[in-house]
């Protein structure tokens, strides 16, 4: 990878101090794992100053943070994340998913929000010798995985609005099982247009913490109207941009045998999702259909379901690969959609090709053992 600005750490100056074998944490049950309750034994930490670029990165057992009060990460929000998986294989292989992708965008996201940038390399080294460590901690199932959470936060203790000269990256892990707890039965959105999480010129395509404390209200909003996510739209048309914290699939009967998988292009307003483009490459390798990434309004879904042309709509994302929905409440009205009720719903044929892939049960380049 080319060098950035910042300069890199680099994985070979790696120093390890292992978690006593007295504190070492149990390991909850599967059955009791909630998204991002439990965490490993262990953190990698990395400081970055302008002065000294970046230091030497060490893992050592799961501890708080100690910052200034100053620190401008808790005023001005200088802070960004990765979502990431690795997975236990059916044969017993620990495996990352397309990891250059989340680091090709943590890196877009660390120069867009005046963090230091690296060498994604260096950290996919040090991400699988941080798993090797908390191996353990990968369940030994195929409904469960460990959640990576790469995080990278300005520590300047200065409270001028201007770019931290000092920052930290550090990385921790949680085992996870499936995202949502209804497993595969569809979720209802609401879609108000007052609401927006995005706009031309923002923040959008970042992975910038910032864009998520302010759906959180919304997310409280939808789930207080009995609905499980919010559909978010944008504009007087009413685009369809995201569901809750995924990108969105529309698969359409075009009439005459026709059918067309829709998503939103890449305009500013949408996170890249590694998931979203993993299902446009299948899809395009696959042939069967049209695949666009282009608008779709809301105008045109009430039309399509209208006419019975939609066929199925889904989020995708790392947390779940794809999450079904079934109705869309907008307006005065709902907005039913069969995505299950077929016999070989699209969401699931994209479900198994991923997991597949992620498991070690289909060969494929975008799967990197530790
Ligand atoms: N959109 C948003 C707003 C997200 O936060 C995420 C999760 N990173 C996604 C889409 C899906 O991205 P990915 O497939 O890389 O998890």
């Amino acid at each position: 990878s080319a060098a950035s600005a910042s300069g890199t750490f680099k994985a070979s100056d790696l120093q390890i101090d292992f978690c006593p074998p007295e504190n070492l944490k149990m390991k909850p049950a599967v059955k009791d794992l909630v998204f991002g309750r439990s965490f490993t034994d262990h953190m990698l930490k990395i400081l970055y100053t302008d002065q000294s670029g970046w230091g030497q990165p060490r893992i050592t057992p799961l501890q708080d943070l100690r910052l200034h009060p100053a620190a401008k990460v808790l005023h001005y929000s200088v802070e960004l994340f990765e979502g990431m998986k690795a997975f236990r294989g059916v044969d017993d292989e620990i495996r990352l998913f397309r990891p250059n992708k989340n680091m090709e965008r943590m890196n877009r996201t660390a120069a867009r929000c005046s963090l230091p940038t690296f060498d994604g390399d260096e950290l996919i080294a040090l991400l699988k010798k941080m798993i090797s460590v908390d191996q353990e901690w990968v369940p030994h199932t195929e409904s469960s995985s460990l959640y990576i959470r790469p995080t990278l936060i300005g520590i300047e203790p200065t409270l001028g609005v201007q770019r931290p000269v000092e920052a930290l990256l550090f990385v921790i892990l949680s085992p996870v099982g499936p995202y949502f707890s209804s497993g595969f039965k569809p979720v209802s959105l609401l879609a108000d247009p007052q609401y927006v999480r995005a706009w031309p010129g923002g923040m959008g395509m970042m992975k910038s913490g910032s864009n998520y404390g302010p759906t959180l209200e919304i997310q409280r909003y939808a789930e207080a109207k009995g609905l499980h996510q919010v559909l978010w739209l944008f504009g007087p048309e009413h685009r369809i941009t995201e569901v809750g914290a995924m990108n969105i699939f529309i698969f359409l009967d075009k009439g005459n045998g026709e059918k067309e998988l829709v998503t939103p292009p890449l305009d500013g307003l949408i996170l890249p999702g590694v998931t979203r483009d993993s299902l446009l490459t299948l899809a395009r390798e696959w042939g069967e259909f049209q695949v666009s990434e282009r608008d779709i309004t809301m105008t045109e879904l009430v039309q399509a379901s209208h006419d019975k042309k939609l066929l199925e709509m889904f989020g995708a994302g790392t947390a779940a690969v794809v999450t079904p929905v079934g109705s869309i409440h907008y307006q005065d009205q709902v907005i039913n959609i069969p995505t299950m009720d077929h016999d070989q719903p699209l969401n699931q044929r994209f479900y198994n090709t991923i997991t597949g892939i992620q498991y070690g049960r289909i060969a494929s380049p975008w799967a990197m053992s530790i």
